[in-house]
């Protein structure tokens, strides 16, 4: 444009570059609106190299779990369906829900205390969100369609015999893997058992299981293949939290901006430190921002996009060594740490949060420990008064309801503890079966002459092969006492 051409307003001033655009708009959308697919540049480096060991791990753990069992328990069972719960091999039952309830709170505040601590650690190292998609997929498609650029390439390039191939085999081997996911989730929700039946069987036995198993996968592809970064950066609850979890203390990927700026890029030729202007450490290479499955650039500070998975880090400690600086420009630190060189120090608010996690995991140990594996109710069967037997008794009838939790079977015994007297099963011999619920009817009868007020407390114990299994108490109605005073 001549200057001829230029308004008063564009002559007078100067157009200064709005350097925090990147806070209107997320980097996998476009001004209209558009994903905008990242093409990360494959990660090298020693973090990547950690990661990798620590994914090994997970994934091993997370598909052989479902075939662990403890004591004829599966380790870990989570069926909501049926309102089934195994952890660590120990049932629980809708009877147990305060122990469930007591868990959930932990959990959660070990979540926040973890976060407000170390932030978004988990993203990066232990999610399977992040452990599945940048350490099996995203490594797949290294393998198949090359690096960053190639599969950019590939991605323009209109359809040909070989994109068809790369293509084709790509998303083969994300469905064969997603399947596996599904059927590994599925074994969590209903067992092993019932997963290698639906597996071993033919579809056409039952097409309902078969359709349910197919689209437990296709969703787990669909995320892989296509929703990817878009998991965590839009639908993770955890990912939108963070913005109330962190503070100034929290460790976090880090870009050291004191050290970095201000950012420029090294002159060739005057690669002696006195021929350079004064300049900070970041060569403005780009690299961070290449190699980042979320497309952000970490320069620009912490971001809810950012699941701190060390991909930038690795990437700037591979320049910082060419160019002769110090490794961890880009570490984990935090702000404070950058900024006044302050080392990671237990504030208030942390410890208060460990002060909650203790209290919160002594009240869950001590209702863990004195949980009953086998938990008896009996109560008085309702609309049926007490009764005087010829033989000089009063007898009282009782619903017998017993859980039993474990995976033994049981004869049952009920022994009144608490007062002289007999107890008469109604039908039937009580036992429970592994995992089942006994219910009964039975007779409590006590000599009339110790019955001296007409409600009365009772004591029980529920006895199996010789083992005492549980202790209950319950009312004992009898006939009302009439005081006649002089
Ligand atoms: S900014 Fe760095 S740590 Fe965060 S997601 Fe991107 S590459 Fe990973
Ligand atoms: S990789 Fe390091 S040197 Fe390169 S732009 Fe990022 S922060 Fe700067």
């Amino acid at each position: 444009m001549s200057i001829l051409d230029k308004s008063i307003d564009e002559l007078i001033y100067d157009d200064v570059e709005d350097t925090e655009e990147y806070r209107d708009s997320i980097a996998t959308v476009d001004g209209e609106g558009n994903r905008n697919w990242i093409f990360p540049r494959k990660p090298k480096g020693k973090y990547y190299d950690r990661r990798k060991w620590v994914s090994y791990f997970l994934l091993v753990l997370f598909f052989a779990t479902p075939f662990i069992k403890i004591n004829g328990n599966p380790f870990l069972l989570i069926n909501i369906l049926e309102r089934k719960f195994v952890i660590f091999g120990m049932p629980f039952w809708p009877q147990d829900f305060h122990l469930f309830v007591l868990a959930m709170i932990s959990f959660f505040v070990f979540i926040i205390l973890f976060t407000v601590a170390f932030g978004r650690l988990w993203c990066g190292w232990a999610c399977p969100q992040t452990l599945f998609m940048e350490m099996v997929f995203r490594r797949i498609e290294y393998w198949i369609e090359g690096d960053a650029s190639t599969q950019r390439k590939l991605s323009k390039a209109t359809w040909s015999a070989s994109k068809i191939q790369k293509r084709g085999l790509k998303y083969l081997i994300f469905f064969t893997i997603s399947f596996l996911i599904s059927n590994t989730v599925l074994a969590y929700i209903f067992g092993i058992e019932v997963v290698m039946d639906m597996v071993t069987s033919s579809p056409a036995s039952n097409w309902g299981r078969f359709g349910g198993m197919m689209a437990f996968a296709t969703v787990f592809f669909f995320v892989f293949a296509w929703l990817r970064e878009q998991a965590c950066i839009i639908i993770c609850p955890y990912g939108r939290l963070q913005g109330v979890l962190l503070n100034n203390n929290s460790i976090s990927v880090m870009y050291d901006w004191i050290r970095g700026e201000p950012r420029g890029k090294i002159k060739r030729g005057k690669q002696d430190p006195l021929l350079q202007e004064e300049k900070g450490d970041c060569v403005d290479c780009n690299l961070c921002v290449q190699v980042c499955p979320t497309g952000i650039d970490i320069r620009n500070g912490t971001q809810l996009e950012c699941i701190n998975c060390t991909a930038c880090m690795d990437a700037c400690d591979t320049v910082m060594s060419k160019v002769g600086k110090p490794e961890g420009l880009i570490r984990y630190d935090s702000h404070n740490g950058i900024e006044n060189k302050q080392p990671f120090t237990l504030n208030t608010r942390i410890i208060a949060y460990i002060a909650a996690l203790m209290a919160v995991l002594a009240v869950f140990g001590m209702s863990l420990a004195s949980r009953n594996a086998v938990e008896a109710t009996i109560l008085r069967t309702p609309g049926v008064l007490f009764q005087e037997t010829e033989d000089g008794f009063i007898q009282n009838v009782y619903n017998i309801q017993i859980v039993n939790k474990t995976t033994d079977s049981y004869p049952v015994e009920l022994r009144l503890i608490s007062h002289e007297g007999e107890i008469q099963i109604i039908g039937e011999s009580l036992s429970i079966d592994e995992e089942s619920i006994a219910k009964g009817v039975m007779l409590v009868k006590i000599p009339k002459e110790i019955i001296t007020q007409q409600k009365n407390r009772i004591e029980l114990e529920i006895w199996g092969n010789d083992k005492l299994l549980d202790k209950t108490t319950t009312s004992f109605l009898g006939p009302m006492v009439l005081n006649y005073e002089d």
